[in-house]
């Protein structure tokens, strides 16, 4: 998809707000810093729309972002911030799992992983909430460009036994620097687009 539209509607920070519309949804998860912005601006040709992150933390909202006035982006905040409080973050989490579980416009979601670590806990546990519930899943390896080539297989090996990945998902190997994979991640999103 050539983006040429892209627009935030709302940021949510209670479900209350959230766009009443049908149009399918595809949320974006992942550690804070992991490259989720920068995922999300390459896809819709923007350098900027998406907040790349230089206030860790602060955005406790869900994002949504209607792009060709067909479908929403949805920014899940970053995970893994010690910063917040534990009541601050039970309650983010309490929000976070009813609209993963009960949004009905809610399609797939991204989870953006870093490709060169193994994944952290946090992204384990999303990735598993995901398939508990029988959530498709996208997974984008972000930094591809800070690895050499000769080493990708490994990582890739190594993130998708950590994960213990499913085999009907989609996992794409990606960078924002270079743009690599941006083509691979439209045609795993397109076909929850419906048309
Ligand atoms: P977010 O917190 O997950 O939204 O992360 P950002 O998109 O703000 O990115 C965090 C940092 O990683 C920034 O300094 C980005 O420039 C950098 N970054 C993001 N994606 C890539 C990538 O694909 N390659 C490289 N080399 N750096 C990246």
């Amino acid at each position: 998809m050539n983006v040429h539209q892209a627009e935030i509607v709302i940021s949510a920070v209670s479900p209350k707000q959230y766009p009443d519309t049908k149009i399918p949804e595809i949320a974006l998860a992942g550690r804070s810093n992991v490259g989720k912005s920068s995922f999300i601006n390459t896809l819709i040709n923007r350098k900027n729309l998406a907040r790349t992150s230089s206030k860790p933390g602060k955005t406790q909202t869900l994002n949504f972002y209607l792009i060709e006035n067909a479908f929403h982006f949805v920014d899940v905040p970053g995970y893994g911030y010690a910063k917040v409080s534990k009541v601050e973050r039970a309650r983010w989490g309490k929000m976070i799992e009813t609209y993963l579980t009960e949004r009905e416009q809610l399609q797939a979601v991204i989870c953006v992983v870093d490709f060169r670590h193994e994944p952290s806990q946090d992204d384990i546990q999303m990735y598993e909430f995901l398939k508990y519930y029988g959530m498709p899943a996208i997974v984008v390896a972000t930094k591809a460009d800070k690895i050499p080539k000769s080493k990708w297989n490994k990582h890739e090996g190594m993130i998708k036994k950590a994960l213990h990945f499913d085999a009907e998902d989609d996992f794409i190997v990606f960078s924002s620097e270079t743009k690599m994979g941006k083509d691979q991640a439209w045609q795993a999103i397109e076909p929850y687009l419906g048309e």
